[in-house]
């Protein structure tokens, strides 16, 4: 796809995001893989005024084009997810409201549904707590998310990585469905976690799953 389709496309998407009600205002930030590194969505600009030209391309060194928009202040842990996640292509941070309580309790998301396995393992991890947009806040994200394509950033929010920018959404709105089923069954009781072994087998499934689904 030609930068100026996937421009729009990642307007649609930041836009789609505040429309699930998984985000809101100018919180949270997505970002698509290009040959010359990625193109992110603009700091602090109201997605409904982002035009195609608003958006910036960054190359994986940390330079931006010149001229245009400043990008999103956390371009450090889009590029480093470019950098040491191969097989990322789309990256969404999101503000989530069910996510950031769990995150502002510092708590990970356990195996209390099979689904957790969709982010890759038996977990959902927080990682912890560093200031917005500092390379500290990325060096902690990129550990939570080793082996897994989501985690909560602890009293802040949501990152996933996935293949492209429709998966990328999608993953982020069941995310956030895990963790408001998550909160609810922690306000009627202590949820039943899963066993490992039981994980184990669904991590496995997945593989197959994820195989039939569209790229
Ligand atoms: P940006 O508007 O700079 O992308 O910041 C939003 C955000 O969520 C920071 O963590
Ligand atoms: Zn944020």
């Amino acid at each position: 796809m030609n930068h100026s389709a996937l421009r729009k496309q990642l307007i649609n998407t930041a836009l789609a995001m505040n429309n699930s009600g998984i985000n809101q205002g100018t919180s949270g930030n997505v970002s698509v893989r290009v040959d010359e590194g990625f193109l992110i969505t603009p700091s602090a600009l109201p997605y409904e005024k982002c035009r195609p030209q608003d958006i910036v391309l960054m190359d994986l060194a940390g330079n931006r084009q010149k001229g245009g928009q400043k990008p999103s202040s956390e371009w450090h842990f889009h590029r480093d997810i470019y950098l040491y996640r191969k097989e990322a292509g789309a990256i969404l941070h999101a503000h989530p409201p069910w996510c950031t309580s769990l995150a502002c309790l510092g708590k990970e998301i356990p195996p209390f549904h099979y689904m957790v396995a969709i982010a890759g393992g038996d977990t959902i991890r927080c990682a912890p707590y560093a200031t917005f947009g500092t390379q500290e806040l990325s060096d902690r994200a990129l550990h939570a998310l080793e082996d897994r394509n989501a985690c909560l950033l602890a009293n802040h929010g949501m990152l996933c990585l996935e293949k492209n920018l429709q998966q990328v959404l999608s993953l982020a709105v069941e995310i956030e469905n895990l963790a408001r089923i998550y909160g609810q069954a922690l306000q009627m009781g202590k949820p039943l976690l899963l066993e490992q072994d039981e994980m184990n087998r669904i991590l496995e499934k997945f593989k197959d799953y994820k195989q039939q689904s569209p790229m």
